[in-house]
């Protein structure tokens, strides 16, 4: 076997790997004693330690201050959502101003629509990939029906062009030219949630814009994976959750990018007060005057308890740096490909592009021989406490993830597979 595939090798790179002490800031499931091998965090990022301590203190500023917390010290509710801006922009490659954590990536992407998607009669339409997330395209389809225009026509879905489910840049590019003065919106994501491709999202927002079209991103499976760089794509808007990558707990506050060109715009929005500018609103006036920049979008006064652990697990990616995540991210991915590639070919083939830059940390496997023997391999595998997740027909995706993953889990999970494979049931 090739050296640089051994169990020991993964260990001297899981010893000297810089990264490899934030394990330690995360909480694991335990399973028979032992950490479980997680390898989900595209469904749910695990817990960062100081996320209770966050949440703690929000409680215990509660406690002691009641409404006065909104006005006392440097973790004031009043600028809370505040403190988790400039990390927040550093992830996702924005200035501090185009980003806002508020709401859930649903209700974002609406509130985004709002003002974004403004269909005329002869430009209408908005462009997804086909198999889009279901909420996204929930959202999309209702929105086109709001305006009174009619999904058969309107909403484009992109079909995937290769063997693989995957879609070529140039697929894109005959659907965005061909499409074009009809095109209102093109909505893509930066990660495709099923197949696990990543998209050259500033080569996106120029197609989309170069036929008049505005560019917006869903970025759940990407923001916190891929060093992304929101401001300088110039996409319009972009929205996302921080429940995934991002760590910050089940039913998180997400996120929100308005570009910096739209901080003073005029186009409609739903306004709620907390989106008035701050130094006025609690004049109570009748006059919504917005904040400039994306939190100008904002309705409510934020949910302090929601967004306490989002600042823990920022910390960490501030500490390691994006760049030093994704140097990290591109060799785990691509030992777990190699591992599959020469340990478990004929169980499992992988769905997602094999070229780093057109994936992130996760890889979408198909099992070989069909949905039965599928279910079969994932449960032995969630028996075994190797986690990965479940997609209709036959794929179980794995992510292992730089911040918390270490090589050795890599090899658990194929030291599984093929015990399942030794099995009655394989
Ligand atoms: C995870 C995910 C969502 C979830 O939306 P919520 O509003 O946070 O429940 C939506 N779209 C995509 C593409 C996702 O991956």
């Amino acid at each position: 076997m090739n050296e640089t595939l051994s169990r020991s090798h993964a260990a001297a790179l899981d010893a000297t790997d810089p990264l490899g002490h934030l394990r330690d800031a995360f909480v694991f499931p335990q399973h028979n004693g032992a950490d479980q091998t997680y390898l989900v965090g595209n469904s749910l990022g695990l817990q960062p330690r100081q996320a209770r301590a966050m949440v703690q203190e929000v409680l215990d500023q509660w406690g002691a201050l009641a409404v006065e917390g909104h006005f006392t010290g440097p973790t004031q509710w009043l600028t809370y959502h505040q403190l988790v801006r400039t990390p927040l922009a550093q992830v996702v490659g924005a200035l501090p101003s185009e980003v806002v954590a508020m709401n859930t990536l649903s209700v974002n992407l609406h509130l985004m629509m709002v003002s974004f998607y403004r269909p005329t009669r002869e430009r209408p339409a908005i462009l997804i990939e086909a198999g889009a997330f279901p909420s996204d395209r929930h959202a999309v389809e209702s929105q086109i029906r709001f305006h009174g225009f009619d999904p058969a026509n309107d909403l484009i879905e992109v079909e995937a062009d290769a063997a693989d489910g995957t879609i070529s840049t140039a697929a894109i590019e005959r659907a965005i030219a061909d499409h074009g003065p009809r095109l209102a919106l093109v909505l893509w994501p930066g990660i495709q949630y099923r197949t696990g491709q990543a998209f050259a999202l500033g080569e996106i927002a120029r197609l989309a814009h170069a036929q008049g079209a505005v560019a917006g991103f869903d970025l759940a499976h990407a923001v916190g994976n891929l060093p992304l760089s929101l401001h300088d794509d110039g996409a319009d808007f972009a929205v996302w959750c921080h429940y995934k990558y991002l760590n910050a707990g089940p039913g998180a506050v997400g996120g929100c990018f308005v570009h910096e060109r739209h901080a003073h715009n005029e186009y409609p929005r739903f306004a709620g007060w907390w989106g008035h500018e701050q130094h006025s609103r609690f004049q109570m006036g009748p006059r919504f005057v917005p904040t400039p920049g994306a939190e100008g979008w904002q309705l409510s006064n934020p949910p302090i308890l929601a967004l306490a652990p989002l600042r823990a697990s920022l910390a960490l990616f501030e500490q390691a740096g994006m760049p030093a995540l994704r140097r990290k991210s591109e060799q785990l991915t691509g030992h777990l490909e190699q591992l599959i590639h020469t340990r478990v070919p004929q169980l499992l083939q992988i769905v997602t592009p094999a070229e780093p830059e057109r994936r992130g940390c996760q890889l979408s496997l198909r099992v070989i021989g069909g949905r039965e023997r599928g279910r079969a391999l994932f449960e032995y595998l969630h028996a075994a406490g190797v986690l990965g997740d479940w997609r209709e027909p036959d794929v179980i995706r794995i992510s292992p993830v730089p911040l918390y993953n270490h090589f050795a889990d890599l090899h658990r999970f194929v030291e599984v597979v093929e015990a399942w494979a030794g099995t009655a049931n394989a």
